[in-house]
């Protein structure tokens, strides 16, 4: 069995081509490189620099490497960015996605995983969002994500490609420093950026019908989620048919304030935080129901959100030793 990680240099694309390397998969990462780093690629494991964009460049990667499954990561993933720039994100997310289910179907690969977000889920009134939690998603990001999964789904069920789409909640941790996200768009590398210019943390809005009035989310290690993917790729593998949609996550709801005061106990730093007007589009609170995947898997989150945080700030001090405390 031969997985193609499209994605695979970017931060949970790594995670999972090591999670698949430590299961005994071998794998090929598929990226374009714009925000993955090759370094981040183990020894070892062939990396072929591409978009998913260009079908013949696809077409030849899955002949070469003899792939047998393909677990799709690569696209673009700034909410922000993508109410500016909708086009690049159906261009990247849904048109790249459209031409990788091409050359996946013509060369007969059997097994699909598709990664998607609770993006596509959009301002949840539930205390749980379920994986039949209607989907309205608040931005083109999501919208491109929910499309992605409707793309998956047809197709599958028109070829027989067994598929599996994972809606990602908010991913964080590192299983190494060298793994790290070096992004600084979430909310824990923004708290160890302000901590590190000794400025204070910030809030986006303490007034949300919440228990603390800040926003309330379901953090999951990506160690974890890289596991999940392990899980999910050798279910379809081991019969075919699969029409999954999971959430994975930890069915535990975190908000803005614990995370910062774990933040605190973790990094020894206590600049206190200043609440700014909330940020627009922010859904109060979304927290999965971790269910389905436990039951029809067997698969379940180990690490909690201490474990995420000190991964994360051992990443963040490789990269900006001055924030270390001594
Ligand atoms: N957040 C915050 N201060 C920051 C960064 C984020 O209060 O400096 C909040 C943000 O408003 C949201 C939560 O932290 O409620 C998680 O934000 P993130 O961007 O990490 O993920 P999202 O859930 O928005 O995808």
């Amino acid at each position: 069995m031969t997985w193609l990680i499209t994605g695979g240099a970017g931060y949970i694309g790594a995670h999972v081509v090591r999670a698949m390397a430590e299961a005994g998969e071998r794998t090929v990462v598929y990226d374009d490189l714009s925000t993955g780093l090759a370094e981040r690629v183990p020894d070892g494991v062939p990396l072929v620099a591409g978009s998913t964009l260009d079908g013949d460049r696809l077409a030849r990667a899955l002949a070469e490497h003899s792939v047998t499954g393909v677990v799709h990561l690569a696209a673009k993933k700034q909410v922000g960015e993508s109410v500016d720039h909708p086009l690049e994100y159906y261009r990247e997310n849904v048109e790249g996605l459209r031409v990788l289910l091409e050359a996946v179907t013509a060369a007969e690969v059997p097994s699909f995983v598709f990664s998607s977000s609770a993006a596509v889920y959009g301002m949840p009134d539930v205390d749980l969002v379920r994986e039949e939690t209607p989907c309205v998603p608040l931005s083109p990001y999501g919208e491109t994500k929910l499309a992605g999964e409707w793309l998956v789904r047809a197709t599958g069920r028109a070829t027989g490609l067994s598929t599996a789409s994972l809606r990602y909640f908010n991913v964080a941790g590192a299983a190494a420093p060298e793994l790290a996200d070096v992004g600084v768009s979430n909310l824990i590398p923004m708290v160890f950026e302000k901590l590190t210019e000794n400025l204070a943390p910030r809030i986006f809005g303490d007034d949300y019908p919440t228990p603390d009035g800040t926003c309330v989310r379901d953090y999951i290690h990506v160690v974890d989620l890289a596991e999940a993917h392990v899980t999910v790729a050798r279910a379809l593998q081991s019969s075919a048919g699969h029409d999954l949609t999971l959430n994975i996550g930890r069915g535990e709801g975190v908000s803005v304030r614990e995370m910062i005061d774990h933040i605190y106990a973790v990094t020894g730093y206590h600049r206190p935080p200043t609440v700014t007007p909330r940020r627009p589009g922010d859904p109060a609170r979304v927290v999965a129901s971790a269910d389905r995947i436990a039951v029809e898997l067997g698969w379940e989150a180990k690490h909690d959100v201490e474990d995420m945080i000190t991964s994360a700030w051992a990443g963040w001090v490789r990269t900006h030793p001055e924030a270390a405390r001594t």
